[in-house]
């Protein structure tokens, strides 16, 4: 079975043809800038690439490009689109309504369109490009896969604000969690590899990119995890602050004339280590290279990032009473072999011991614990795309 996987953002749209035979990825590509000038598609497959330069008003042309570039003579993969089983969306929001994948009726897209709100960039992009493909290949299925769905299964307890209950009630604020797909992916493939009991393993897995979140799970099922209502909330990441005390917005209101959208703002984009660094970078290497170059900021800013994942490991240790698996993942969970062990030298009291040799590695399924060590530690990389995939066929089979 071969299942397109879409990923659209507000002015782009990555997609992956995987062969669920092997689980291989046949042709991948990118369309980027649809909506504004110099619209350009990237494809590539069979090791070689294809660039189409041609204007892309709206993401059902971009499909168009897209199903054209699949079906290409030369760099095509494909005779026909209708060898495409069916098309996995990533969608951020489902709102209190969905959690689960689910095959894409009317009523889904209702859901997708009530929840604008809740994700103002994402979801209307992801509803356009359910539609482009409804329109593009009549009759093949299309599913939802939520970025909310993992953190939609933690208890009550852990997703409820410590705010008025009417409002949960009235406007659903509560904690969703994002960077769902890769926590579902990397917390089962974890199980496998750990070979930790299916049913009871307890995972914590470190979602270490330029956006970063942490999330706890028993036997793949979400006890918590960082982000909240929106990916502001919990770790230190690129450009945004993580948790902050509410009252820090209020307090910047008024001193620099400010309104709270203009704030919220600075937090998402000019705040985490590009903010603490003073500016430096969003880019973990160059803040790196800064520190090592004896900048005090750029240092403060990292030393701060990995004191906040550390917390939270231990936050996430108490809520699941123990931890037997903990897993990095993302770009900097990947390849920062600096950032790992400093993350680890927090966790000694829990019987954390890193073997340098095997932690100096990047982008491969790597244990970088000892043999000695009461907690497994590893690098697993994280592939958003299969496990929509792998949703995608699940539900379509
Ligand atoms: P992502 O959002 O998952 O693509 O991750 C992007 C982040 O990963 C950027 O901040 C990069 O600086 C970081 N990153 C990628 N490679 C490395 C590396 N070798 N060392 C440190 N950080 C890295």
């Amino acid at each position: 079975m071969k299942i397109l996987v879409i990923n659209c953002g507000s002015s782009s749209l990555k997609y992956q043809l995987i062969d669920m035979e092997n689980e291989s990825v046949m042709a991948k590509g990118l369309c980027e800038r649809i909506g504004i000038e110099g619209s350009k598609l990237t494809h590539k497959a069979n090791g070689k690439e294809m660039v189409v330069e041609q204007a892309m008003p709206a993401h059902t042309e971009a499909i168009k490009l897209v199903m054209q570039a699949l079906v290409d003579p030369e760099y095509g993969v494909i005779k026909d689109t209708k060898e495409i089983s069916a098309v996995g969306h990533r969608v951020l929001h489902g709102g209190k309504v969905y959690s689960d994948s689910i095959v894409v009726d009317e009523d889904v897209k209702r859901v997708i369109r009530e929840c604008f709100d809740l994700g103002p960039l994402h979801n209307p992009a992801n509803l356009m490009g359910i539609e482009a493909c409804e329109a593009a290949m009549p009759g093949t299925p299309n599913v939802a896969v939520w970025d909310t769905g993992f953190g939609m299964k933690m208890p009550e307890k852990a997703y409820l604000y410590a705010i008025p209950y009417e409002y949960y009630d009235k406007y659903s604020i509560r904690r969703y969690g994002f960077h769902g797909t890769s926590h579902l992916f990397v917390s089962g493939e974890v199980l496998k590899f750990a070979e930790l009991d299916p049913e009871k393993g307890k995972v914590i897995v470190c979602h270490l990119g330029n956006g970063a979140s942490i999330s706890a799970s028993i036997g793949g099922k979400c006890v918590d995890t960082s982000m909240g209502l929106t990916p502001l909330e919990g770790l230190i990441m690129g450009t945004r602050s993580g948790d902050v005390d509410p009252a820090v917005v209020q307090f910047i209101c008024n001193k620099e004339g400010k309104d709270v959208n203009e704030v919220l703002n600075i937090l998402n984009k000019k705040s985490g280590i590009l903010g603490m660094s003073d500016g430096i970078s969003s880019d973990f290497r160059d803040v790196g290279k800064a520190a090592e170059e004896g900048n005090h900021h750029a240092q403060v800013a990292l030393d701060a990032f990995i004191y906040r994942v550390a917390k939270y490991i231990g936050a996430y240790t108490a809520a699941m009473n123990g931890v037997d698996a903990i897993a990095f993942t993302a770009g900097v969970g990947e390849n920062d072999i600096e950032s790992r062990k400093k993350i680890c030298e927090y966790l000694g009291y829990l019987g954390v011991e890193i073997d340098d040799e095997a932690n100096n590695c990047r982008g491969k399924v790597q244990m970088i614990s000892t043999p000695n060590s009461k907690v497994k530690v590893m690098v697993y990389p994280t592939n958003e795309e299969l496990a929509i995939a792998r949703e995608t066929e699940r539900l379509v089979k």
